[in-house]
Protein backbone atom coordinates (compact mmCIF):
# COMPACT_ATOMS: atom_id res chain seq x y z
CA UNK A 1 0.00 0.00 0.00
CA UNK A 2 1.36 3.38 -1.18
CA UNK A 3 1.75 6.11 1.77
CA UNK A 4 -0.51 9.49 0.69
CA UNK A 5 0.18 12.70 1.99
CA UNK A 6 -2.96 12.38 4.13
CA UNK A 7 -1.10 9.00 6.01
CA UNK A 8 2.28 11.29 7.48
CA UNK A 9 -0.57 13.55 9.02
CA UNK A 10 -0.33 13.38 12.24
CA UNK A 11 -3.54 12.78 13.99
CA UNK A 12 -7.21 10.78 12.66
CA UNK A 13 -10.01 12.30 12.96
CA UNK A 14 -13.02 9.61 12.05
CA UNK A 15 -15.94 11.11 10.74
CA UNK A 16 -19.29 8.68 10.78
CA UNK A 17 -21.60 10.38 7.85
CA UNK A 18 -21.17 12.22 4.44
CA UNK A 19 -24.00 14.57 4.62
CA UNK A 20 -22.85 18.25 5.25
CA UNK A 21 -22.27 17.84 8.77
CA UNK A 22 -19.85 15.40 7.85
CA UNK A 23 -18.19 16.81 4.80
CA UNK A 24 -18.15 20.35 6.64
CA UNK A 25 -16.16 19.18 9.66
CA UNK A 26 -13.70 17.09 6.98
CA UNK A 27 -13.12 20.12 4.83
CA UNK A 28 -12.76 22.66 7.52
CA UNK A 29 -10.43 19.69 9.19
CA UNK A 30 -8.02 19.81 6.12
CA UNK A 31 -7.72 23.57 5.53
CA UNK A 32 -7.33 24.55 9.05
CA UNK A 33 -5.26 21.84 10.49
CA UNK A 34 -2.43 18.66 9.92
CA UNK A 35 -5.45 16.34 11.05
CA UNK A 36 -6.64 13.84 8.87
CA UNK A 37 -10.21 13.10 8.30
CA UNK A 38 -11.28 9.64 7.46
CA UNK A 39 -15.22 9.90 6.37
CA UNK A 40 -17.02 6.22 6.59
CA UNK A 41 -20.84 6.60 4.75
CA UNK A 42 -23.07 4.18 4.81
CA UNK A 43 -24.70 5.48 1.52
CA UNK A 44 -23.36 4.25 -1.73
CA UNK A 45 -23.28 8.47 -2.52
CA UNK A 46 -22.84 11.68 -0.57
CA UNK A 47 -25.22 14.42 0.37
CA UNK A 48 -26.43 12.92 3.24
CA UNK A 49 -30.29 13.83 3.02
CA UNK A 50 -29.30 16.69 1.19
CA UNK A 51 -28.31 14.37 -1.76
CA UNK A 52 -29.49 14.34 -5.45
CA UNK A 53 -31.29 11.45 -6.95
CA UNK A 54 -30.84 10.86 -10.13
CA UNK A 55 -33.79 8.99 -11.64
CA UNK A 56 -32.73 8.14 -15.44
CA UNK A 57 -31.47 11.96 -16.04
CA UNK A 58 -34.34 13.46 -13.94
CA UNK A 59 -32.98 14.81 -10.31
CA UNK A 60 -34.48 14.23 -7.10
CA UNK A 61 -33.87 16.48 -4.17
CA UNK A 62 -35.64 14.87 -0.90
CA UNK A 63 -37.56 17.87 0.20
CA UNK A 64 -36.73 20.89 -1.71
CA UNK A 65 -33.17 22.46 -0.10
CA UNK A 66 -33.15 25.58 -0.16
CA UNK A 67 -29.93 27.34 0.38
CA UNK A 68 -29.84 30.58 2.47
CA UNK A 69 -28.74 31.11 6.21
CA UNK A 70 -28.47 33.88 8.54
CA UNK A 71 -24.92 33.10 9.07
CA UNK A 72 -22.53 35.13 6.28
CA UNK A 73 -19.80 31.90 7.19
CA UNK A 74 -22.15 29.67 6.05
CA UNK A 75 -23.22 32.14 2.74
CA UNK A 76 -19.76 32.60 2.00
CA UNK A 77 -18.46 28.79 2.12
CA UNK A 78 -21.33 27.79 -0.34
CA UNK A 79 -20.47 30.28 -2.90
CA UNK A 80 -16.80 29.33 -2.49
CA UNK A 81 -18.06 25.94 -3.55
CA UNK A 82 -20.41 26.68 -5.88
CA UNK A 83 -20.28 30.16 -7.24
CA UNK A 84 -23.47 32.34 -8.43
CA UNK A 85 -24.38 31.59 -12.25
CA UNK A 86 -23.62 34.88 -14.34
CA UNK A 87 -27.38 35.96 -15.43
CA UNK A 88 -28.98 35.36 -12.56
CA UNK A 89 -27.59 38.93 -10.62
CA UNK A 90 -28.55 42.14 -10.56
CA UNK A 91 -26.99 44.67 -13.56
CA UNK A 92 -27.83 47.66 -11.11
CA UNK A 93 -25.48 46.59 -8.25
CA UNK A 94 -25.20 43.75 -5.67
CA UNK A 95 -27.98 41.84 -5.82
CA UNK A 96 -29.23 40.72 -1.88
CA UNK A 97 -31.30 37.71 -1.27
CA UNK A 98 -33.80 38.02 1.33
CA UNK A 99 -35.50 34.94 2.99
CA UNK A 100 -37.07 34.25 6.28
CA UNK A 101 -36.33 37.85 7.80
CA UNK A 102 -32.77 37.65 6.47
CA UNK A 103 -30.79 39.48 3.66
CA UNK A 104 -27.71 38.71 1.80
CA UNK A 105 -25.51 40.35 -0.73
CA UNK A 106 -24.16 37.89 -3.02
CA UNK A 107 -20.25 38.42 -2.48
CA UNK A 108 -19.22 40.44 -5.92
CA UNK A 109 -16.39 37.62 -6.26
CA UNK A 110 -18.95 34.90 -7.12
CA UNK A 111 -21.06 36.94 -9.77
CA UNK A 112 -20.59 37.07 -13.49
CA UNK A 113 -18.91 33.58 -13.38
CA UNK A 114 -18.81 32.42 -16.68
CA UNK A 115 -21.20 30.40 -17.47
CA UNK A 116 -20.41 26.27 -15.94
CA UNK A 117 -22.48 23.77 -14.45
CA UNK A 118 -21.22 24.30 -11.14
CA UNK A 119 -22.89 27.14 -9.89
CA UNK A 120 -25.83 27.95 -8.02
CA UNK A 121 -29.12 29.58 -9.24
CA UNK A 122 -30.66 32.71 -7.37
CA UNK A 123 -34.49 31.24 -7.23
CA UNK A 124 -37.15 33.17 -5.89
CA UNK A 125 -39.81 31.36 -3.76
CA UNK A 126 -43.51 30.70 -4.20
CA UNK A 127 -45.08 28.14 -2.25
CA UNK A 128 -48.95 27.51 -1.40
CA UNK A 129 -51.36 26.05 0.42
CA UNK A 130 -53.95 23.72 -1.37
CA UNK A 131 -56.84 23.30 0.91
CA UNK A 132 -60.92 22.53 -0.53
CA UNK A 133 -59.54 22.33 -3.43
CA UNK A 134 -58.16 25.75 -3.76
CA UNK A 135 -54.76 27.67 -3.57
CA UNK A 136 -53.65 29.66 -0.45
CA UNK A 137 -51.11 31.84 0.43
CA UNK A 138 -47.80 31.08 1.95
CA UNK A 139 -47.54 32.72 4.14
CA UNK A 140 -51.32 32.54 4.67
CA UNK A 141 -51.99 36.23 4.09
CA UNK A 142 -55.10 37.78 5.45
CA UNK A 143 -56.42 39.53 2.31
CA UNK A 144 -59.77 39.60 -0.31
CA UNK A 145 -58.64 35.88 -1.86
CA UNK A 146 -58.04 34.14 1.75
CA UNK A 147 -61.48 35.18 3.13
CA UNK A 148 -62.97 34.69 -0.27
CA UNK A 149 -61.89 31.00 -0.44
CA UNK A 150 -62.71 30.52 3.13
CA UNK A 151 -65.82 31.92 3.24
CA UNK A 152 -66.72 35.30 5.33
CA UNK A 153 -68.52 33.58 8.33
CA UNK A 154 -65.30 31.33 8.71
CA UNK A 155 -63.05 33.96 8.33
CA UNK A 156 -64.97 36.47 11.23
CA UNK A 157 -65.30 33.08 12.99
CA UNK A 158 -61.51 32.76 12.84
CA UNK A 159 -60.69 36.25 14.03
CA UNK A 160 -62.86 35.80 16.77
CA UNK A 161 -61.26 32.93 18.28
CA UNK A 162 -58.12 34.44 17.15
CA UNK A 163 -59.69 37.49 20.03
CA UNK A 164 -60.17 34.77 22.56
CA UNK A 165 -57.11 33.28 22.47
CA UNK A 166 -55.16 36.89 23.21
CA UNK A 167 -57.46 37.30 25.80
CA UNK A 168 -56.71 34.42 27.65
CA UNK A 169 -53.24 32.79 26.72
CA UNK A 170 -52.48 29.24 27.88
CA UNK A 171 -50.13 28.84 30.34
CA UNK A 172 -48.08 26.87 30.76
CA UNK A 173 -46.69 26.61 27.12
CA UNK A 174 -46.01 23.05 27.04
CA UNK A 175 -47.22 21.89 24.17
CA UNK A 176 -47.06 22.50 20.40
CA UNK A 177 -51.05 22.74 20.35
CA UNK A 178 -50.44 25.76 23.66
CA UNK A 179 -48.03 27.63 21.21
CA UNK A 180 -50.11 27.16 17.97
CA UNK A 181 -53.72 28.49 19.82
CA UNK A 182 -51.55 30.78 21.99
CA UNK A 183 -50.53 32.37 19.15
CA UNK A 184 -53.73 31.99 15.98
CA UNK A 185 -56.52 31.05 17.87
CA UNK A 186 -57.94 27.63 18.33
CA UNK A 187 -59.94 28.41 15.01
CA UNK A 188 -57.25 29.08 12.69
CA UNK A 189 -55.20 26.36 14.65
CA UNK A 190 -57.88 23.44 13.84
CA UNK A 191 -58.09 25.01 10.05
CA UNK A 192 -54.72 25.02 8.94
CA UNK A 193 -51.89 23.84 11.12
CA UNK A 194 -53.29 20.88 12.99
CA UNK A 195 -54.09 18.72 10.63
CA UNK A 196 -50.86 18.83 8.29
CA UNK A 197 -48.35 19.14 11.84
CA UNK A 198 -50.21 16.09 12.66
CA UNK A 199 -49.72 14.13 9.07
CA UNK A 200 -46.41 15.28 9.48
CA UNK A 201 -45.73 14.02 12.87
CA UNK A 202 -47.88 11.34 13.59
CA UNK A 203 -48.97 12.34 16.87
CA UNK A 204 -51.37 14.62 17.79
CA UNK A 205 -49.78 18.42 18.90
CA UNK A 206 -50.78 18.33 21.95
CA UNK A 207 -47.74 15.28 22.34
CA UNK A 208 -45.61 17.50 21.01
CA UNK A 209 -43.32 19.92 22.69
CA UNK A 210 -43.81 23.17 22.50
CA UNK A 211 -40.22 23.67 21.75
CA UNK A 212 -40.57 22.78 18.33
CA UNK A 213 -42.55 25.68 17.94
CA UNK A 214 -39.96 28.20 19.60
CA UNK A 215 -37.40 26.64 17.62
CA UNK A 216 -39.12 27.08 14.20
CA UNK A 217 -41.77 29.37 13.83
CA UNK A 218 -41.32 32.85 14.24
CA UNK A 219 -43.45 34.84 16.75
CA UNK A 220 -46.00 36.98 15.19
CA UNK A 221 -49.04 39.60 15.46
CA UNK A 222 -52.27 38.70 13.61
CA UNK A 223 -52.96 41.75 15.07
CA UNK A 224 -50.62 43.54 13.36
CA UNK A 225 -52.02 41.23 9.96
CA UNK A 226 -55.71 42.52 10.88
CA UNK A 227 -54.82 46.03 11.44
CA UNK A 228 -52.71 46.04 7.93
CA UNK A 229 -56.03 44.81 6.68
CA UNK A 230 -58.27 47.30 7.95
CA UNK A 231 -56.69 49.89 7.01
CA UNK A 232 -55.21 49.58 3.92
CA UNK A 233 -58.28 50.90 1.95
CA UNK A 234 -56.75 54.40 3.19
CA UNK A 235 -53.03 53.68 2.64
CA UNK A 236 -53.01 54.66 -1.06
CA UNK A 237 -50.63 56.76 -1.29
CA UNK A 238 -48.63 54.81 0.48
CA UNK A 239 -48.93 52.45 -1.56
CA UNK A 240 -46.09 52.92 -4.51
CA UNK A 241 -43.93 52.56 -1.59
CA UNK A 242 -45.10 49.85 -0.36
CA UNK A 243 -44.85 48.30 -3.88
CA UNK A 244 -41.19 48.51 -3.95
CA UNK A 245 -40.26 47.59 -0.64
CA UNK A 246 -42.17 43.99 -1.52
CA UNK A 247 -40.22 43.87 -4.62
CA UNK A 248 -37.27 44.35 -2.73
CA UNK A 249 -38.24 41.65 0.08
CA UNK A 250 -39.30 38.98 -2.51
CA UNK A 251 -38.26 35.58 -0.91
CA UNK A 252 -35.04 34.18 -2.80
CA UNK A 253 -32.80 30.93 -2.05
CA UNK A 254 -29.60 30.20 -3.68
CA UNK A 255 -29.91 26.53 -5.49
CA UNK A 256 -26.93 24.73 -7.09
CA UNK A 257 -28.13 24.18 -11.00
CA UNK A 258 -28.19 20.10 -10.35
CA UNK A 259 -29.66 20.03 -6.75
CA UNK A 260 -28.61 20.03 -3.23
CA UNK A 261 -26.24 17.14 -3.95
CA UNK A 262 -23.90 18.95 -5.85
CA UNK A 263 -23.10 21.17 -3.10
CA UNK A 264 -21.74 17.69 -1.51
CA UNK A 265 -20.68 16.37 -4.56
CA UNK A 266 -17.95 19.18 -5.17
CA UNK A 267 -17.30 19.37 -1.01
CA UNK A 268 -16.57 15.70 -1.85
CA UNK A 269 -14.06 16.54 -4.55
CA UNK A 270 -12.32 19.05 -2.45
CA UNK A 271 -11.76 16.70 0.39
CA UNK A 272 -10.24 14.35 -2.47
CA UNK A 273 -7.84 16.90 -3.67
CA UNK A 274 -6.84 18.07 -0.40
CA UNK A 275 -6.21 14.33 0.28
CA UNK A 276 -9.14 13.35 2.89
CA UNK A 277 -10.11 10.22 2.40
CA UNK A 278 -14.17 8.94 1.83
CA UNK A 279 -15.55 5.66 2.22
CA UNK A 280 -18.86 4.99 0.66
CA UNK A 281 -20.85 1.74 1.60
CA UNK A 282 -18.91 1.81 4.41
CA UNK A 283 -21.10 1.63 7.97
CA UNK A 284 -19.78 2.31 11.09
CA UNK A 285 -21.20 -0.83 12.82
CA UNK A 286 -19.45 -0.43 16.63
CA UNK A 287 -17.69 2.30 18.67
CA UNK A 288 -14.25 1.31 20.51
CA UNK A 289 -14.33 3.11 24.20
CA UNK A 290 -11.11 3.38 26.37
CA UNK A 291 -12.24 4.88 30.01
CA UNK A 292 -13.46 8.69 28.43
CA UNK A 293 -12.66 8.47 24.85
CA UNK A 294 -13.09 7.29 21.78
CA UNK A 295 -10.58 5.02 20.47
CA UNK A 296 -11.50 3.13 17.53
CA UNK A 297 -14.35 2.32 15.22
CA UNK A 298 -15.27 -0.28 13.92
CA UNK A 299 -16.22 -0.17 10.11
CA UNK A 300 -18.26 -2.57 8.05
CA UNK A 301 -17.39 -2.65 4.40
CA UNK A 302 -21.06 -3.09 2.35
CA UNK A 303 -19.34 -4.53 -0.70
CA UNK A 304 -16.92 -6.71 0.63
CA UNK A 305 -18.83 -7.71 4.04
CA UNK A 306 -15.40 -7.08 5.64
CA UNK A 307 -15.18 -5.49 9.30
CA UNK A 308 -12.18 -2.77 9.92
CA UNK A 309 -10.90 -1.45 13.34
CA UNK A 310 -10.11 2.04 12.75
CA UNK A 311 -8.10 3.77 15.52
CA UNK A 312 -8.93 7.58 15.92
CA UNK A 313 -8.15 10.59 17.94
CA UNK A 314 -11.34 12.21 17.47
CA UNK A 315 -14.73 11.12 16.49
CA UNK A 316 -16.86 12.99 14.92
CA UNK A 317 -20.96 11.64 14.52
CA UNK A 318 -23.40 12.71 12.33
CA UNK A 319 -25.15 8.66 12.77
CA UNK A 320 -28.42 8.96 15.44
CA UNK A 321 -27.72 9.57 18.54
CA UNK A 322 -29.62 6.04 19.18
CA UNK A 323 -27.16 4.48 16.77
CA UNK A 324 -24.13 5.96 18.47
CA UNK A 325 -25.48 5.26 22.16
CA UNK A 326 -25.86 1.53 21.53
CA UNK A 327 -22.81 1.51 19.93
CA UNK A 328 -21.02 2.68 23.52
CA UNK A 329 -22.80 0.94 25.99
CA UNK A 330 -23.24 2.88 28.60
CA UNK A 331 -23.24 1.13 31.83
CA UNK A 332 -26.42 3.16 33.00
CA UNK A 333 -29.87 1.24 31.84
CA UNK A 334 -31.42 4.43 32.00
CA UNK A 335 -29.32 6.00 29.06
CA UNK A 336 -29.90 2.99 26.77
CA UNK A 337 -33.06 2.97 27.35
CA UNK A 338 -33.79 6.61 26.69
CA UNK A 339 -31.80 6.54 23.87
CA UNK A 340 -33.91 3.13 22.22
CA UNK A 341 -36.74 5.26 22.92
CA UNK A 342 -35.93 8.81 21.08
CA UNK A 343 -38.59 8.93 18.32
CA UNK A 344 -37.91 10.16 14.62
CA UNK A 345 -40.29 10.64 11.88
CA UNK A 346 -39.68 8.95 8.40
CA UNK A 347 -40.09 10.38 4.96
CA UNK A 348 -41.03 8.76 1.43
CA UNK A 349 -40.88 10.58 -2.02
CA UNK A 350 -42.06 9.80 -4.88
CA UNK A 351 -40.38 11.12 -8.22
CA UNK A 352 -43.81 11.46 -10.52
CA UNK A 353 -42.64 12.33 -14.18
CA UNK A 354 -45.62 13.98 -16.43
CA UNK A 355 -47.06 15.32 -19.97
CA UNK A 356 -49.34 17.74 -18.16
CA UNK A 357 -51.00 18.63 -15.25
CA UNK A 358 -54.72 19.82 -15.13
CA UNK A 359 -54.96 23.09 -15.72
CA UNK A 360 -56.65 23.79 -12.15
CA UNK A 361 -53.19 23.67 -10.97
CA UNK A 362 -52.28 26.89 -11.83
CA UNK A 363 -55.62 29.05 -11.04
CA UNK A 364 -54.47 32.35 -9.39
CA UNK A 365 -51.68 32.23 -11.16
CA UNK A 366 -50.21 32.70 -14.63
CA UNK A 367 -51.06 29.56 -16.72
CA UNK A 368 -48.05 27.69 -18.17
CA UNK A 369 -48.72 25.96 -21.08
CA UNK A 370 -48.61 22.35 -19.76
CA UNK A 371 -50.60 23.44 -16.32
CA UNK A 372 -47.75 23.39 -14.47
CA UNK A 373 -48.43 25.19 -11.60
CA UNK A 374 -45.14 28.33 -10.81
CA UNK A 375 -44.51 26.94 -7.28
CA UNK A 376 -41.55 25.62 -5.98
CA UNK A 377 -43.85 23.42 -3.84
CA UNK A 378 -47.11 23.16 -2.82
CA UNK A 379 -48.51 22.32 0.68
CA UNK A 380 -51.30 19.86 0.84
CA UNK A 381 -53.89 20.41 3.54
CA UNK A 382 -56.59 18.06 2.15
CA UNK A 383 -58.12 15.70 4.45
CA UNK A 384 -58.62 13.15 2.39
CA UNK A 385 -55.34 12.26 1.10
CA UNK A 386 -52.31 11.55 2.75
CA UNK A 387 -49.89 13.44 0.62
CA UNK A 388 -48.10 16.38 3.01
CA UNK A 389 -45.94 18.33 0.26
CA UNK A 390 -45.93 18.26 -3.50
CA UNK A 391 -42.59 19.63 -5.28
CA UNK A 392 -42.58 20.82 -8.63
CA UNK A 393 -39.01 20.39 -9.37
CA UNK A 394 -38.97 22.02 -12.50
CA UNK A 395 -39.16 25.16 -11.05
CA UNK A 396 -36.04 24.60 -8.42
CA UNK A 397 -34.23 24.08 -11.30
CA UNK A 398 -34.88 23.09 -15.03
CA UNK A 399 -31.60 21.14 -14.93
CA UNK A 400 -33.16 18.89 -12.77
CA UNK A 401 -35.17 17.45 -15.43
CA UNK A 402 -33.98 15.74 -18.63
CA UNK A 403 -37.03 16.47 -21.07
CA UNK A 404 -37.85 20.06 -20.56
CA UNK A 405 -41.41 19.54 -22.19
CA UNK A 406 -42.30 17.11 -19.64
CA UNK A 407 -42.80 17.99 -15.49
CA UNK A 408 -40.95 16.32 -12.62
CA UNK A 409 -43.24 16.27 -9.43
CA UNK A 410 -41.59 15.12 -6.08
CA UNK A 411 -44.51 13.64 -3.96
CA UNK A 412 -43.89 13.72 -0.12
CA UNK A 413 -45.01 11.45 2.98
CA UNK A 414 -44.37 11.74 6.11
CA UNK A 415 -44.42 8.07 7.55
CA UNK A 416 -42.88 5.81 10.03
CA UNK A 417 -40.73 2.98 9.00
CA UNK A 418 -42.76 -0.45 9.15
CA UNK A 419 -46.28 1.32 8.68
CA UNK A 420 -48.57 0.58 6.04
CA UNK A 421 -47.12 3.27 3.95
CA UNK A 422 -43.94 2.58 4.26
CA UNK A 423 -44.57 -1.09 4.01
CA UNK A 424 -46.21 -0.82 0.76
CA UNK A 425 -44.69 -2.48 -2.64
CA UNK A 426 -42.49 0.56 -4.78
CA UNK A 427 -44.75 -0.03 -8.08
CA UNK A 428 -47.94 0.31 -5.78
CA UNK A 429 -46.86 2.89 -3.91
CA UNK A 430 -45.91 5.62 -6.82
CA UNK A 431 -49.95 4.32 -7.90
CA UNK A 432 -51.34 5.06 -4.84
CA UNK A 433 -49.37 8.30 -4.94
CA UNK A 434 -50.27 9.37 -8.38
CA UNK A 435 -54.29 8.30 -7.54
CA UNK A 436 -53.97 10.75 -4.49
CA UNK A 437 -53.01 13.73 -6.89
CA UNK A 438 -55.74 12.67 -9.20
CA UNK A 439 -58.19 12.62 -6.79
CA UNK A 440 -57.82 15.76 -5.35
CA UNK A 441 -57.79 17.12 -9.30
CA UNK A 442 -54.09 18.08 -9.74
CA UNK A 443 -53.81 15.82 -12.66
CA UNK A 444 -54.85 13.03 -14.89
CA UNK A 445 -53.13 9.34 -14.13
CA UNK A 446 -53.47 8.90 -17.99
CA UNK A 447 -50.78 11.81 -18.16
CA UNK A 448 -48.12 9.86 -16.06
CA UNK A 449 -45.10 9.07 -17.38
CA UNK A 450 -42.49 7.33 -15.45
CA UNK A 451 -41.85 7.27 -11.66
CA UNK A 452 -40.06 6.22 -8.62
CA UNK A 453 -39.87 5.88 -5.05
CA UNK A 454 -37.34 6.65 -2.34
CA UNK A 455 -37.55 5.92 1.18
CA UNK A 456 -35.68 8.28 3.60
CA UNK A 457 -35.27 6.98 7.62
CA UNK A 458 -34.81 9.17 10.45
CA UNK A 459 -35.27 12.17 8.01
CA UNK A 460 -37.40 14.08 10.91
CA UNK A 461 -35.34 13.81 14.80
CA UNK A 462 -38.87 14.25 16.83
CA UNK A 463 -39.69 16.02 19.81
CA UNK A 464 -41.37 14.28 21.82
CA UNK A 465 -41.47 10.63 23.63
CA UNK A 466 -38.35 10.22 25.31
CA UNK A 467 -36.83 13.45 23.90
CA UNK A 468 -38.21 15.62 27.02
CA UNK A 469 -34.96 13.38 28.43
CA UNK A 470 -32.52 14.27 25.94
CA UNK A 471 -30.26 16.74 28.18
CA UNK A 472 -29.37 13.21 30.17
CA UNK A 473 -27.87 11.38 26.99
CA UNK A 474 -26.57 14.96 26.04
CA UNK A 475 -24.56 14.59 29.79
CA UNK A 476 -23.27 11.39 28.88
CA UNK A 477 -21.99 11.78 25.26
CA UNK A 478 -19.80 15.19 26.29
CA UNK A 479 -18.01 13.14 29.03
CA UNK A 480 -16.32 10.96 26.02
CA UNK A 481 -13.43 13.97 25.78
CA UNK A 482 -12.87 13.24 21.81
CA UNK A 483 -16.73 12.56 20.89
CA UNK A 484 -18.48 15.21 18.87
CA UNK A 485 -21.95 14.70 18.25
CA UNK A 486 -22.62 16.99 14.89
CA UNK A 487 -25.31 17.57 12.52
CA UNK A 488 -29.13 16.66 12.26
CA UNK A 489 -29.56 12.92 13.74
CA UNK A 490 -25.95 13.52 15.61
CA UNK A 491 -27.51 16.08 17.59
CA UNK A 492 -31.13 14.61 17.65
CA UNK A 493 -31.88 18.44 16.33
CA UNK A 494 -34.08 19.70 13.53
CA UNK A 495 -31.10 21.59 11.98
CA UNK A 496 -30.82 23.00 8.45
CA UNK A 497 -28.18 22.10 6.38
CA UNK A 498 -26.14 25.78 7.62
CA UNK A 499 -26.84 24.53 11.72
CA UNK A 500 -25.28 21.37 10.66
CA UNK A 501 -22.47 22.78 9.09
CA UNK A 502 -22.15 25.47 11.99
CA UNK A 503 -22.07 22.49 14.44
CA UNK A 504 -19.56 20.85 12.64
CA UNK A 505 -17.55 23.90 12.34
CA UNK A 506 -17.74 24.42 16.27
CA UNK A 507 -16.66 20.70 16.71
CA UNK A 508 -13.17 21.29 14.36
CA UNK A 509 -12.82 24.78 16.65
CA UNK A 510 -13.19 22.67 19.35
CA UNK A 511 -10.71 20.01 18.19
CA UNK A 512 -8.21 23.00 17.30
CA UNK A 513 -8.35 24.74 20.81
CA UNK A 514 -7.20 21.56 22.57
CA UNK A 515 -10.60 21.82 24.31
CA UNK A 516 -12.89 19.24 24.92
CA UNK A 517 -15.96 21.91 25.56
CA UNK A 518 -18.65 20.83 22.74
CA UNK A 519 -21.29 24.30 24.42
CA UNK A 520 -20.81 26.43 21.12
CA UNK A 521 -21.58 22.79 19.40
CA UNK A 522 -25.05 22.42 21.49
CA UNK A 523 -25.64 25.97 20.97
CA UNK A 524 -26.21 26.26 17.58
CA UNK A 525 -29.98 26.18 16.99
CA UNK A 526 -30.67 25.97 20.14
CA UNK A 527 -31.90 29.37 21.39
CA UNK A 528 -34.87 29.60 18.36
CA UNK A 529 -32.67 31.88 16.11
CA UNK A 530 -33.91 30.04 13.32
CA UNK A 531 -37.75 30.51 12.20
CA UNK A 532 -39.63 29.19 9.37
CA UNK A 533 -42.05 32.41 8.51
CA UNK A 534 -42.47 35.81 9.86
CA UNK A 535 -45.26 38.40 9.98
CA UNK A 536 -44.42 40.84 7.97
CA UNK A 537 -46.19 44.07 8.75
CA UNK A 538 -45.53 45.35 5.22
CA UNK A 539 -47.10 42.65 3.79
CA UNK A 540 -49.89 41.89 6.56
CA UNK A 541 -48.90 37.96 6.52
CA UNK A 542 -49.41 35.33 9.23
CA UNK A 543 -46.99 32.71 9.33
CA UNK A 544 -47.71 29.05 9.01
CA UNK A 545 -46.13 27.11 10.93
CA UNK A 546 -45.58 23.96 9.38
CA UNK A 547 -43.01 24.72 6.66
CA UNK A 548 -40.22 21.89 6.85
C1 LIG B 1 -37.99 17.02 3.68
C2 LIG B 1 -36.79 17.80 4.09
C3 LIG B 1 -36.60 19.11 3.62
C4 LIG B 1 -35.46 19.84 3.98
N1 LIG B 1 -35.31 21.10 3.48
C5 LIG B 1 -34.18 21.80 3.79
C6 LIG B 1 -33.95 23.09 3.24
O1 LIG B 1 -34.79 23.62 2.50
N2 LIG B 1 -32.79 23.72 3.53
C7 LIG B 1 -31.85 23.15 4.34
O2 LIG B 1 -30.79 23.75 4.54
N3 LIG B 1 -32.06 21.95 4.92
C8 LIG B 1 -33.19 21.26 4.66
N4 LIG B 1 -33.41 20.03 5.21
C9 LIG B 1 -32.47 19.53 6.23
C10 LIG B 1 -31.22 18.89 5.62
O3 LIG B 1 -31.59 17.82 4.81
C11 LIG B 1 -30.37 18.41 6.77
O4 LIG B 1 -30.18 19.46 7.69
C12 LIG B 1 -28.99 17.96 6.38
O5 LIG B 1 -28.96 17.01 5.37
C13 LIG B 1 -28.35 17.37 7.65
O6 LIG B 1 -27.02 17.08 7.41
P1 LIG B 1 -26.26 16.05 8.37
O7 LIG B 1 -24.94 15.84 7.79
O8 LIG B 1 -26.37 16.55 9.75
O9 LIG B 1 -27.13 14.73 8.34
P2 LIG B 1 -27.59 13.80 7.14
O10 LIG B 1 -27.90 14.57 5.93
O11 LIG B 1 -28.65 12.92 7.72
O12 LIG B 1 -26.28 12.92 6.86
C14 LIG B 1 -25.88 11.93 7.76
C15 LIG B 1 -25.14 10.86 6.98
O13 LIG B 1 -24.66 9.89 7.89
C16 LIG B 1 -24.78 8.61 7.29
N5 LIG B 1 -24.78 7.61 8.36
C17 LIG B 1 -25.73 7.38 9.30
N6 LIG B 1 -25.36 6.38 10.11
C18 LIG B 1 -24.14 5.98 9.69
C19 LIG B 1 -23.24 4.97 10.12
N7 LIG B 1 -23.51 4.18 11.16
N8 LIG B 1 -22.07 4.83 9.45
C20 LIG B 1 -21.77 5.63 8.38
N9 LIG B 1 -22.60 6.57 7.91
C21 LIG B 1 -23.78 6.75 8.57
C22 LIG B 1 -26.10 8.70 6.54
O14 LIG B 1 -26.17 7.72 5.51
C23 LIG B 1 -26.02 10.12 5.99
O15 LIG B 1 -25.44 10.15 4.72
C24 LIG B 1 -34.53 19.27 4.87
C25 LIG B 1 -34.72 17.97 5.35
C26 LIG B 1 -35.84 17.24 4.98
C27 LIG B 1 -36.04 15.85 5.51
Amino acid sequence: MTTTASDRRSKVAVIAGAGPAGLTAALELLRRSDISPMVFEADYQVGGISKTINYRGNRMDLGGHRFFSKSDWVMRWWQDILPVAEGQTSPEGPLRIHYQGQSHSLTPAALGVPSSDAVMLVRQRLSRIFYRRRFFDYPLTLNASTVKNLGLVEALQIGLSYGQAQLKWRPPEATLEDFFVNRFGSRLYRTFFKDYTEKVWGVPCSEISAEWGAQRIKGLSVAKAVGHALTSPFRSSADALQKRTETSLIERFLYPKFGPGQMWEEVSRRIAQRGGRIHLRNRVVGVERDGNKVAAAMVLDEATGLTQRVPCDYFISTMPVRDLVAFLEPADLKIRQIAEQLPYRDFMTVGLLLRRMRATAASQHAQLGNGMPPDNWIYIQEPDVRIGRLQIFNNWSPALVADPGTIWLGLEYFCSAGDDLWAMDNARFIDYAAGELEKIGLIDRKDVIDGTLVRVPKAYPAYFGAYNQFEQLRTYLDRFSNLYCVGRNGMHRYNNQDHSMLTANSAVDSILNGGSDKLDIWRTNAEGEYHEEIIEPAKANTATGFAL
